[in-house]
Order: C-alpha cells, then sequence, then structure tokens
C-alpha cells in the first residue's frame, strides 16, 4: 500500500513538474509578445497623434497667414501670395477664399467649375472647423481635409497622419474630437474603432490601444497573440529553458520518491530488525529541580551506524501504518532498560508519544498492561502523550484515552498550542497534563508581539485542571519565569538533552541526590477528572 501511494503521488508530481514549465514558457512568451504588440500599439497610436498635431499647428499657422493678407480679394497678387503660402507649409495642399458660400480663387487661380463651402463637421478647441473629405479640384485624388478660419479654407492630406509603417494586420484611425474620422490605415473596422475610442472594450480578440488629447483621438489595433504563429522566436528562445527546468523537475520528484521508497523499504526492514534505540529527556519538576521523570524519544541506528531523526522516520511511518509497531518497540526497550529504576522509585515516570494510529485503534492499551504487569511497572509510571492530532476523531480517541486513564495512566496534550483545538473540545476530553510547545517557551523573555500568548497557555491550563510541562526549556530566564507562572514541570537542554539509559540513570540519581530526598507521591487533584482514576502523579507541594 505505501508504496502505490508513493508511486501513484510521484507520477502525479512528475506530470506537473514536466508541464508547469512547459506552459509556463508557452505562456511567458505569450506574455512577452503581448507586451510587445501593446508597446507597438502604444507607439503607434503616439506616433499618428503626434504627426495630426503637427499638421494641424502648421495649416492653422498658413490659415492665419493668409488671414493676414491686405491685398484685394483674388487678385493676382492675392492669389499669388497664397500659393507662396502653400509653398511654404508642407502640410497644406492648397488654400482657397471663399465668398458668400462659394470658392472665389484659390492658390490655384480662379475655379473653373462652381464650388460650394461644405459645413464643417466639428470645430476644434482654437475655433477652426474641420470637414472630413472633401474632394480636391483635381479629379482623382484621394479625398482631404477641410479646415475652415474666416474666409480661408486651407486642405491638408490626412493620410500623412498614418504614414507609418506598420503590419498588415495593425491598423489605425485618427479622429477629429472623438467620432470624426479623418484619416484610417489599413481599412480598420470604424464601428469597432469608436467603441474603443469610447472607452468600451470592442468584443473579439484584439488589443488595442489610443492616444489622445484635446482635439485628436487616435486608435490603434491589432489581433491578439496567436500563441502558435507569433511566438516563433521568442519561444525558440525559452523553450529550451522550459525543458531543461521539465527534465530536472522530473528527475527531482523521481530521485526523492526513490529516495522516499527506499527508506520506506528500509524501515520497514528496520522494524523487522528492531533497529530503533530509545533516548530519555528528564523531565524536572521546576520547585525542587528533582527529576520525576523522562520523556522516551525514539531514533533509528541505521546498519551502517548513522542515526535519523525522528522528524524524518516518524511522519513516514505514520504515512504508511508502520507506527504502531514502532510504539510497541520504543515501549518495550523503555520498559525493559529502566524497570528496576522504576520498581525502585514508584514516583519516576516515563512518558511515551503515541501516534494517531495508536489512539484509533487502541491496540496500545491492553500491549501496555501485559508488558507492565510482567515487569512489575506500575501503569501510573507510564505517561502517554498525544498530539491534537491524535484526537482528530474524537470519539475514538475519548474511548482509548478513558481506557488509559482508567487503567492508571496518565494523559498529556502534546505540542499544545500549535493545533486548532478550542477550549471547549480540550474540556470534554480526559486529560491530566498539558506540554506547552516549544515555540511559546522559545518567545519567554523576548518582545516577540505574541509572547502575551505563554501566560495564556498557562492560564488555560490552570482553567482546566492540567498539570503543565514546559517543553525546550533551553535558558534560565525561561525556567525562572515558568516557575514564577506555576508551571509544574519542564524538560529541556537547560536540565538534559535527550539521553542514552546509562546516562539518564546516571541524571536521575544525581539529581535525587542533589536535592535530598525523593518527592512524594501525591493523589490526582480533586478536579474534573477525579471520577477517571486516582492516579499517583509525583509532585512534591
Ligand atoms: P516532541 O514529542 O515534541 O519531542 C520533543 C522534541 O524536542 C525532541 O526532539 C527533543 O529532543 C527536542 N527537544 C527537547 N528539549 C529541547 C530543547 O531544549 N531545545 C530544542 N531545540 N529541542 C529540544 P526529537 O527527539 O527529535 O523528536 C522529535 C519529534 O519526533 C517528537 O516531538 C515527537 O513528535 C516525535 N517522536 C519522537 N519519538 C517518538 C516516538 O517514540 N513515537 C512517536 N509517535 N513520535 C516520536
Ligand atoms: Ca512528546
Ligand atoms: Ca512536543
Amino acid at each position: 500500500m505505501g508504496r502505490s501511494r508513493i508511486i501513484t503521488i510521484a507520477s502525479c508530481l512528475a506530470i506537473l513538474a514536466g508541464a508547469l514549465p512547459i506552459l509556463a514558457t508557452f505562456y511567458m512568451s505569450w506574455k512577452i509578445v503581448e507586451t510587445r504588440k501593446q508597446t507597438q500599439l502604444s507607439d503607434l497610436a503616439g506616433y499618428a497623434l503626434a504627426r495630426a498635431q503637427a499638421t494641424f499647428a502648421d495649416a492653422t499657422n498658413a490659415l492665419e497667414q493668409a488671414k493676414q493678407l491686405k491685398d484685394p480679394a483674388c487678385s493676382p497678387a492675392h492669389v499669388d501670395a497664397l500659393r507662396r503660402i502653400v509653398v511654404n507649409t508642407r502640410s497644406v495642399e492648397d488654400i482657397g477664399y471663399f465668398d458668400n458660400g462659394a470658392l472665389q480663387c484659390s492658390s490655384w487661380g480662379k475655379p473653373a467649375n462652381a464650388v460650394t463651402r461644405s459645413s464643417a463637421d466639428i470645430t476644434m478647441s482654437n475655433g477652426i472647423g474641420v470637414t472630413a473629405s472633401l474632394y480636391p479640384l483635381i479629379s482623382g485624388r484621394s479625398p482631404l481635409m477641410g479646415l475652415h478660419s474666416g474666409s480661408y479654407v486651407a486642405l491638408t492630406n490626412p493620410a500623412r497622419f498614418v504614414d507609418i509603417p506598420a503590419a498588415r494586420d495593425t491598423k489605425l484611425a485618427v479622429m477629429a474630437g472623438t467620432t470624426q474620422v479623418v484619416s484610417t490605415l489599413h481599412d480598420p473596422d470604424l464601428q469597432m474603432i469608436r467603441k474603443v475610442a469610447a472607452g468600451t472594450t470592442p468584443a473579439g480578440p484584439v488589443l488595442h490601444d489610443t492616444a489622445r488629447d484635446r482635439d485628436w483621438t487616435v486608435v490603434a489595433t491589432t489581433p491578439k497573440v496567436d500563441v502558435f504563429r507569433d511566438l516563433g522566436n521568442d519561444l525558440k528562445l525559452l523553450l529550451p529553458v522550459g525543458a531543461a527546468t521539465s527534465l530536472l523537475m522530473v528527475g527531482l520528484v523521481v530521485w526523492l520518491s526513490r529516495r522516499r521508497m527506499s527508506l520506506l523499504g528500509e524501515l520497514t526492514t528496520a522494524i523487522r530488525r528492531r533497529e530503533f534505540i530509545v533516548h530519555y529527556q528528564p523531565i524536572i519538576e521546576l520547585k525542587s529541580g528533582i527529576c520525576v521523570g523522562a520523556e522516551t524519544l525514539v531514533r533509528w541506528r541505521r546498519s551502517n551506524g548513522e542515526t535519523v531523526r525522528p522528524d524524518i522516520f516518524i511522519p513516514l511511518a505514520e504515512e504508511n501504518g508502520l507506527i504502531e509497531a514502532i510504539t510497541q518497540q520504543v515501549i518495550e526497550m523503555a520498559v525493559s532498560e529502566l524497570k528496576d529504576t522504576l520498581a525502585a522509585d514508584r514516583s519516576l515516570h516515563i512518558a511515551i508519544n503515541l501516534a494517531a494510529d495508536d489512539i484509533r485503534s487502541g491496540h496500545v492499551l491492553p500491549f501496555m498492561a501485559r508488558l507492565l504487569e510482567a515487569n512489575d511497572v506500575h501503569p501510573q509510571q507510564l505517561w502517554l502523550e498525544a498530539t491534537e492530532r491524535g484526537f482528530m476523531n474524537a470519539a475514538q480517541a475519548r474511548t482509548t484515552l478513558e481506557k488509559a486513564r482508567q487503567s492508571g495512566h496518565s494523559v498529556a496534550i502534546d505540542d499544545f498550542g500549535t493545533g486548532y483545538s478550542s477550549l471547549q473540545y480540550l474540556q470534554d476530553l480526559p486529560l491530566d497534563a498539558l506540554k506547552i510547545d516549544k515555540s511559546f517557551v522559545d518567545i519567554i523573555g523576548t518582545d516577540a508581539a505574541t509572547s502575551a500568548i505563554t501566560p495564556h497557555i498557562i492560564d488555560i491550563a490552570k482553567t482546566l485542571d492540567l498539570f503543565i510541562v514546559a517543553e525546550g526549556v533551553e535558558r534560565q530566564e525561561q525556567a525562572d519565569y515558568l516557575a514564577q507562572r506555576g508551571v509544574h514541570y519542564a524538560q529541556g537542554w537547560l536540565f538534559s538533552r535527550p539521553l542514552p539509559k546509562a546516562e539518564f540513570i546516571e541524571f536521575y540519581q544525581d539529581r535525587q541526590q542533589a536535592k535530598g530526598s525523593a518527592p512524594e507521591v501525591i493523589q490526582r487533584p480533586e478536579g474534573r477528572h477525579a471520577a477517571g482514576g486516582a492516579t499517583p502523579l509525583p509532585r512534591s507541594v
């Protein structure tokens, strides 16, 4: 079961690891091309706007000059002057003089046919009227734009605005105001252009950009990026990087899962060969400094002499249904190594870590009962520690914990404060002790904003009438603080690291002698769990 689960998970991860970098490469190339196109559009629209502004300024200037002319209207001198203005103004093709709505003369002289003055479609901010398309006298030319000022109309060629090199599918429209189209490039869809100019997003796969000032609006559009057609070069550059990353990640997944699989295989063998050893971390009564017990901490001593930390193999064992076998070996070892010491001092206890599976099945209880009986160790001398994960299934947890307490064991909630249990939930569980997680001990004496939480946890334990064990005490300052707050027990490097059997017994005896007599055995306090059994707890009060 373990192997096939690892293989399934690894396969899913490998597919993801392989696909994600490639997809990311596509996405990145696409974004790069799209950004580039968007910048091009913005440049294009800006350029066309600048041209419209320049032409308009030029033409305005020419009209002003014409209006200054003093010669009699349409006299040879007047026509001459108009021609000079036209020749000197690049963007103006012709200037006509109108009277009574009819063309009297232009820079070409008097008109051969009657020409009526068209009305302006729109008036610009400087008062000049604009007619979007006028047909010039010389036929066959594209429509021109008429600019009206006083009696004069200047003709300019708006094709200049969009005389810009651009890809065929890039389209451009220049509008006087926001709607009056005066010039286009590549025949854009004017309905869509007007929508963009009005600020509504056009439907369909199109990128667009708008440049505008008070008088002019320029809209540029181009079809959205076609991933497979437009990406070409960018993809060629990025794809090898994506592919290499994919390969690397797939390799990593394969390597990690093989390692995990072989670790799982080795762990299974280790259980069969009993490759585990137990260390004991002394638990100290803060008030007296006496060693009242020890937490058993398992280590895996591999055949090559290497020691594996429990953080690595305990979760693996838990995931693969191997933890109960390990728990039993730990209990067997601890009892067999310490039975004499435990028999000599009935106030001494050892604490065993139970996993969620142990609590769910409860198999550990009859196993312990037989073992303790056979080795003359009292059930009161075996404490059980369970994390909140072990209480996931509340009904089963309650059954096992209640049975444990009835047999005489004390039960502690481990790593307290790191889970999500509500106070109500804890209140309902049959518990005797609470172990404050190391993270809350670490912040004692620091000005971490959260340090207010430590006294809060101590108060919770007191409210629930639980004994308190503080974990991971490393500094005297922490021990002093905890003692002062009424915390009963502590363990941590300040007192001792986890020790092999012989060293633990030596530590324990030293502590007894140093402090004089052994702690007296007292009854579990008359609290909410008093009915659960009268387990003597070592405590010198
Ligand atoms: P835990 O039950 O919270 O055990 C306390 C851990 O904190 C131990 O690490 C201990 O060596 C370490 N520790 C104690 N005092 C200090 C200190 O002052 N400073 C620092 N930095 N660390 C300190 P260890 O032995 O590596 O165990 C890690 C975890 O592995 C345990 O956390 C427990 O969850 C699990 N574990 C260990 N033994 C067993 C076992 O027999 N059965 C089960 N189910 N889990 C076990
Ligand atoms: Ca523990
Ligand atoms: Ca803990």
